[in-house]
């Protein structure tokens, strides 16, 4: 199991964890353009997520949901109370039909691969929740933990023998005593018993969930005014250390920019995040600029030539495609037919048909979509750079230089 945390803070909080195929986003708390622009930054496609989670109703949890699925089915899964909170204020007013399914905190169930634990946690929501994600042949126990007010016997229950924990550690003590920008109550609130985990609150957890399976400690949702990464990271090696865990690796989860995959696993790569290669992609984008300008540009001969030359067939090309029998909407030419150039890129399968069908101008168009598709996934498979580590030692340096606050 990998996992990410694309985002995390009071102004917003999205996760993303994954198992093969069954890729699930916890919370989306950040906007719907920010949880696809992360979601890529990890190697995730934003159309490929198997189901969206929700720990809780508040905005820094699910603003992103109602424009993130105009565009998609993704399933949400949520306690049968945060369905209906969301649904009411933030769904309902766009008319939107969204594919709910609704759990009851306390339940388990399975997504995909991954089996997900769900357990109430005390926050200011009407039904908050924790995740523990399981995965099966040894793929690791994941636990998510956002949004608590105070450590229950049940949390520390459930988050019993895991691999890796995103867990929020929201202030210092001292800090938020001493600011003097909060009134009195929201201090109050910040720090009663259904706010949010304090760095000592959060140390003291893991003290008691902490074993030597415990790879990877992503602390989140840290006040910007009342807490720091050293602090926060600080206290939580402190408490490991006294556990005798000195080789978690610790790293707080930014506000605006995901953290690495993470392999959840001790022992287990992330995996390659790959990057398109830059000069491969240049190319494809100039040879499908030019045979979109050839097809705007030529008469429909022409036209037939380039996708005879692209077909590979140019000998064989059909009598029937020399004719002007079919309606001709293609501007006139820009060029002559003889500088069309040859595209040894468009592979032959895409005009895939009876070599003597004569192509209609809706049957160009699609073929011209038909060409940027094939060179766009030209590009997919195409040998691509590495650009993060995936040795433990290596990806620790990467967190602590791309997390470190
Ligand atoms: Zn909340
Ligand atoms: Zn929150």
């Amino acid at each position: 199991m990998e996992f990410a945390v694309l985002g995390s803070g009071s102004s917003g909080n999205c996760a993303v964890v994954t198992y093969g195929e069954t890729r699930i986003l916890v919370d989306a708390g950040i906007s719907a353009k920010q949880i696809q622009t992360r979601l890529q930054e990890v190697g995730i496609d934003p159309d490929s997520l198997t189901a969206i989670l929700l720990t809780h109703e508040h905005g820094d949890h699910v603003q992103g949901l109602e424009v993130f699925l105009r565009k998609r089915k993704t399933p949400v899964y949520a306690t049968v109370h945060t369905s209906h909170i969301v649904q009411q204020d933030r769904i309902k007013k766009a008319g939107q039909e969204i594919a709910w399914r609704k759990f009851q905190a306390g339940s388990s169930f399975e997504i995909g691969d991954l089996t997900i634990e769900t357990f109430n946690v005390p926050h200011d929501a009407i039904d908050p929740v924790g995740f523990v994600f399981e995965a099966p042949n040894d793929g690791g126990r994941v636990g998510v933990l956002s949004d608590v007010g105070h450590v229950t016997r049940l949390i520390v229950e459930r988050l019993q023998g895991l691999d890796s924990l995103f867990v929020e550690s929201n202030y210092d003590d001292i800090m938020l005593q001493e600011d003097d920008r909060r009134p009195w109550s929201l201090k109050q609130r910040i720090s009663n018993r259904h706010g949010h985990l304090s760095n000592k609150q959060t140390a003291e957890l893991l003290k008691e969930v902490g074993t030597p399976s415990l790879r990877h400690v992503v602390l989140g949702h840290l006040s910007s005014d009342c807490n720091t990464a050293d602090k926060a990271k600080e206290s939580a090696r402190e408490a490991l250390a006294e556990m005798g865990l000195t080789d978690v690796e610790i790293a707080c989860a930014e506000r605006k920019n995901p953290t690495p995959m993470l392999a959840a696993v001790k022992g287990q790569s992330a995996p390659t995040l790959v990057a398109r290669d830059p000069e491969l992609d240049s190319e494809i984008a100039e040879a499908v600029a030019t045979v979109e300008e050839q097809l705007k540009t030529t008469p429909a001969p022409a036209v037939a030539a380039i996708i005879a030359e692209a077909k590979n067939v140019p000998e064989t090309a059909p009598p029937s495609v020399e004719k002007e029998e079919r309606p001709v909407t293609i501007p006139p030419a820009a060029q002559p037919a003889a500088d069309v150039p040859h595209f040894p890129g468009v592979g032959a399968s895409m005009f895939a048909g009876p070599a003597d069908s004569s192509p209609s101008v809706q049957t160009l168009e699609e073929l011209a979509a038909a060409a940027i598709s094939d060179k766009k996934s030209q590009a997919e498979r195409a040998p691509r750079a590495k650009v993060q580590a995936t040795t433990s030692a290596d990806s620790e340096s990467a967190v602590q230089m791309e997390l470190s606050l």
